[in-house]
């Protein structure tokens, strides 16, 4: 079976030629040759993990999702069992426990969850968070005892790079790390650390060279720390707007001892780790944005084809479909943009555009689907009795964490200057 000729030749736009391609659209029993680039189809074996991921989200998360929202109880049985099926964990290679999986197949798994509850999914992104370094960076002995450790036994890790006075500048954080001998020894304070009381360790940043002319490049250096050692210690849990599920807290190293061996890379490393692990993570956020902006699009369309005024189903009302329709738009275009940004990193490209891409534009969609939705319920949209107040508070620390909007901007127009002064200039 050969392609219809008419997508090769216009002189054969004839009315057979036409109707031969309608009709092979139409029928996909008639063979049709493909010339590989882009396919949308997931493979049986994604086709899987995403159905596990759905079935576990309406089973177990949906029906407590507002209770952990309402209490801010950390859903340890939930991490349990998420950890029991797989569905946390899913990058750490085979060879210590895990599934190895790409981080396409990690953000189906992601968006499906995040359809469920953002905040019960952050805890797990978190997981991820922290465990990218090590799988980025780490050597075979970081790799067996701390990737090992987490497919042994349900426990979390978190990532700590803000602080108090440094988040998008990364660069301008103050953590101190000194060499003493053998060791190295840590001072400071990092802030908004997810997973940050309930983690068995943290993967932190930590300035290594005092002097301010050192370039960022060899200026920090990047630690696995165990949450036992002495001198580690959390704040309590803050009570933020939205994702309260999720445990955020500031954690403190007062003279924490590190060994030589828990470096990663080596001295001056760190600031590339943490950015190449930023890559691999901001494509699974932009994915959990996706899932909200999805159960946005789905609880309003239950609820356009319910609710009546004026004598018809709101759905009949053209404001209302087109609100529903820029749902659609979005919800669509970002899944393209967080699919584009995994499958960049898994062929081992640098995926900075993409991810920067698809993290700013899945954020402004979950914002933009969650307010349209509270919309569309009205009043009853305002109220926690309803499930879209949640989305709304939900969606907004997308815009702001694993770098806000803006420096996700600053990324793509420095991304897109640099290509630009080598193809054009
Ligand atoms: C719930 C939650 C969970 C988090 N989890 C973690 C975690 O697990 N690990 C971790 O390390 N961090 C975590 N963070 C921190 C998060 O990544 C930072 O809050 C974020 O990067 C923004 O930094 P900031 O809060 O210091 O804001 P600032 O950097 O002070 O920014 C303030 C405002 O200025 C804008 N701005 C800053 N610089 C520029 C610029 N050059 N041009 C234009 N605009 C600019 C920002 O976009 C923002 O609007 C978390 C934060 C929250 C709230």
């Amino acid at each position: 079976m050969t392609l219809p000729k008419v997508l090769f030749n216009k002189s054969s736009l004839s009315l057979r030629g036409i109707t031969r391609l309608l009709s092979s659209v139409a029928n996909p029993s008639i063979e049709t040759k493909f010339s590989g680039g882009h396919c949308f189809e997931l493979t049986d074996e994604q086709k899987e993990y995403q159905a596990l991921a759905r079935k576990f989200t309406h089973e177990e998360i949906i029906p407590v999702a507002s209770h952990h929202d309402k209490t801010g109880e950390y859903p340890h049985k939930l991490v349990e069992k998420a950890w029991k099926l797989g569905l946390m964990n899913h990058s750490i290679p085979q060879k210590y426990g895990g599934a190895g999986l790409g981080i396409f197949d990690s953000c189906l798994i992601t968006e499906e969850i995040a359809y469920g509850c953002t905040g019960i999914q952050n805890i797990l992104t978190a997981n991820s968070l922290g465990e990218a370094p090590v799988i980025l960076a780490g050597n075979e002995e970081q790799k067996k005892k701390y990737l090992t450790r987490m497919t042994e036994e349900p426990l979390v890790c978190a990532c700590c790079v803000t602080e108090p006075t440094a988040g998008s500048d990364v660069a301008g954080i103050k953590t101190k790390a000194e060499k003493k001998g053998d060791k190295w020894i840590l001072n400071g304070q990092k802030m908004w650390i997810t997973n940050g009381g309930k983690a068995n360790w943290y993967f932190v940043l930590a300035r290594s060279n005092p002097d301010p002319k050192c370039p960022t490049s060899k200026a920090f250096t990047s630690f696995i720390v165990d949450a036992n050692s002495p001198g580690v210690s959390f704040g309590p849990k803050e009570w933020n707007m939205g994702q309260r599920a999720s445990d955020t807290r500031s954690v403190t190293f007062e003279d924490v001892e590190v060994p030589k061996e828990n470096v990663l890379i080596g001295e001056g490393a760190g600031f590339k780790i943490a950015m190449g692990a930023f890559d691999m993570s901001r494509a699974s956020v932009a994915a959990d944005a996706v899932g909200l902006a999805q159960r946005a699009f789905i609880e309003s369309t239950k609820y356009s084809l319910e609710r009546k005024t004026f004598g018809s189903l709101i759905a009949e009302h053209q404001a209302i479909q087109f609100m529903l329709a820029e749902m659609a738009i979005g919800i669509e275009t970002a899944r393209l943009a967080w699919m584009r940004a995994a499958w960049e990193i898994d062929q081992g490209r640098r995926n900075t555009y993409w991810a920067s891409i698809a993290k700013a534009l899945a954020s402004d969609v979950a914002n933009k689907c969650a307010t349209d939705a509270v919309q569309i319920f009205g009043g009853n949209g305002f109220n926690s009795e309803y499930p879209v107040e949640k989305l709304m508070r939900d969606a907004k620390i997308f815009q702001i964490y694993e770098g806000t909007s803006q420096i996700q901007r600053l990324i793509i127009c420095k991304e897109h200057l640099m290509k630009a002064k080598h193809t054009m200039m």
